[in-house]
């Protein structure tokens, strides 16, 4: 299917609607009736091969360190960024007259050496009696101990280990090391609304002014403890955003978040934290020593799943901890620019090209390789959307809406950049007519490549569309239109399946745009073998087919800032899409 194609609910308007009406309508909404403009394509042709292949070797190039967020090569490449958006003359559109908009971040490392527990007159080190879970610091002298079995609260499965149980001004011992118990499940996606139809143990805690939360280990903690130890000499460090609202108050951040592999994390941002710790066996022995349970028979019964009745712990025993936390204050920047529109109404509305320009930095040597370049991831959009504004800059006359161009930070971490931004955005939002988002478009599938690692990754002269008839089934049709009347890519909506594993439309940037009702296209080339590798090089990068991708958003942005009006969005997202965001 190479031309138009309308989903279901449009097809059922055809039987009442004349083609010609429905281009007509598709007309309003870009800058021509039938086919991209003349003016578009010309433009285009400045976005060119050789330009994208010298942008990338500078900002992927190993002296960048792998952009993590923060980072020297980070900050270096904002500025490249901002350097050649100056000699262009976009318009800056970060904060205070710059192209920057600063984020706040908070670095807090757990200082082990100034950190240690008491109970039963024994002493426990950090590292060697107890480690702690999350650096959220806290100290206290003497608490009772109530013990919690695995303290999740799940009210759609009857659970509750509070029954008869408060622990207030206590210390919370939970069992299963504060992981998601078998009988709740494998996920906390099917429990309904966190803190309310569920709770895990630390946010219980924390919401009943319990004084920690001190884990039993599991047996893989345990086996991971000894490795752990060795890297015990690292501080523990949690890197989070300051706020993301910065008109409010208090942090935002929810407290607790599911980490990709199933682990549950703490945000340290937030300031009614209490310390959550593994303890050793050596401590849980003293922890339970003369009560009515073992700490070796509660471990066994964590290990096979069976519930133990919670019960408070000796009212003589007390448990004194100290987690000392140190909290560095630390700056990252997305970078944002504006190409005014021509028209002196339309220009107050905006088309977003965005990207992310940070990678994951140094890690894991891999054939001795530790700087992840991040080329295609994403590179690739982040020296694509300067491109783009090059050609945007330099056309005359310059579509009628204006373009918002934002290169984001902390993709990598958890879309906090475009979290940020859509949160204090430096244009009105409501004036965002779409989002394009580019996140990897630089790899093509070789011939005969049979590569099971490869296997959903696109070929040539095709792409990955994600999200573009999602919101606005107008936004759908330009999409579509555009590319049929231009290079005729091969638009791929594999992932466009709400049912699709990989859930792709939550993971990139474009996401709180949309959260926040901005309707969105995301271009996409799919996984491959170096994605998040070393080996993410610009070398490897299909030059040819990043500036075909490259043109077709620059028409598709350019035809939706030149239509009589903003596409509709006459499909908004879910209530339970629209929150604060999956991590
Ligand atoms: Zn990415």
């Amino acid at each position: 299917m190479r031309r138009f194609r309308l989903p279901a609910l449009a097809l059922a308007c055809v039987i009442t609607l004349q083609p010609v009406a429905l281009a007509q309508r598709a007309g309003e909404v870009s800058g021509a009736a039938t086919a991209t403009t003349g003016a578009a394509r010309r433009a285009a042709e400045r976005i060119t091969a050789s330009d994208l292949r010298s942008y990338l070797h500078f900002v992927a190039s190993d002296e960048m360190e792998g952009r993590d967020t923060p980072s020297r090569g980070l900050d270096l490449a904002a500025k490249f960024i901002a350097m050649n958006l100056a000699l262009w003359g976009v318009r800056p559109a970060g904060d205070d007259g710059t192209y920057f908009q600063r984020i706040a971040l908070r670095r807090t490392r757990i200082d082990a050496a100034a950190s240690s527990a008491e109970v039963g007159g024994h002493r426990f080190e950090h590292g060697s009696g107890f480690y702690d879970n999350a650096p959220v610091g806290g100290s206290f002298e003497g608490a009772p101990l109530v013990y919690v079995g695995h303290g999740w609260l799940v009210k759609s499965k009857n659970i509750n280990p509070y029954e008869g149980v408060d622990v207030r001004g206590k210390v919370m011992i939970v069992a299963g090391g504060g992981y998601l118990p078998k009988e709740a499940g494998t996920s906390t996606d099917a429990l309904g609304k966190p803190g309310e139809d569920w709770m895990h143990p630390y946010e219980y805690a924390v919401s009943h002014g319990a004084r920690a939360v001190v884990a039993m280990p599991t047996y893989r903690t345990l086996l991971k403890w000894e490795r752990g130890r060795q890297s015990q000499s690292q501080e523990r460090s949690q890197l989070a955003v300051e706020k993301f609202q910065t008109g409010e108050g208090a942090n935002t951040v929810p407290a607790i978040y599911e980490g990709a592999n199933g682990e549950i994390g703490i945000n340290s941002g937030r300031p009614a934290g209490v310390p959550f710790v593994t303890a050793s066996l050596a401590m849980l022995d003293k922890i339970f020593q003369g009560e009515r349970r073992s700490a070796s028979y509660l471990l066994e019964q964590a290990a096979v799943g069976a519930r133990v009745e919670s019960f408070d712990l000796n009212a003589n025993k007390k448990l004194s901890l100290t987690v000392a936390a140190r909290v560095e204050a630390l700056t990252t920047q997305n970078v944002v620019g504006v190409i005014e529109g021509s028209d002196p109404v339309l220009k107050d509305e905006y088309v977003a090209v965005g990207a992310h320009y940070d990678h994951v930095g140094v890690g894991a040597p891999v054939d001795g390789d530790r700087i992840y370049n991040g080329a295609d991831d994403d590179g690739s959009g982040t020296v694509a959307v300067l491109e783009m504004a090059h050609a945007f800059v330099s056309a005359s006359p310059r579509p009628k809406r204006s373009i918002l161009l934002v290169w984001h930070a902390g993709e990598e971490k958890g879309l906090w950049g475009s979290r940020y931004f859509v949160e204090n955005s430096t244009v009105p939002l409501a004036r965002v007519v779409a989002q394009l988002n580019i996140d990897m478009i630089g790899r093509s599938k070789r011939a005969g490549d049979m590569s099971k690692v490869n296997e959903q990754l696109t070929g040539p002269d095709e792409i990955y569309v994600i999200g573009s008839k999602k919101m606005s089934t107008e936004l759908g049709d330009v999409s579509e239109r555009v590319n049929d009347s231009f290079l005729g890519l091969k638009f791929n909506y594999r992932y466009d399946d709400p049912a699709d594993p990989e859930q792709f439309f939550f993971r990139s940037d474009h996401f709180h745009y949309a959260r926040k009702g901005v309707p969105i296209i995301f271009y996409f080339d799919g996984p491959h073998e170096d994605y998040h590798q070393p080996s993410d090089q610009p070398e490897k990068i299909d030059y040819r087919k990043m500036e075909r991708v490259a043109r077709t958003v620059f028409v598709t942005a350019w035809e939706l800032a030149s239509g009589a009006r903003r596409p509709r969005v006459d499909k908004p997202l879910p209530p339970e899409l629209a929150g604060e965001g999956k991590q």
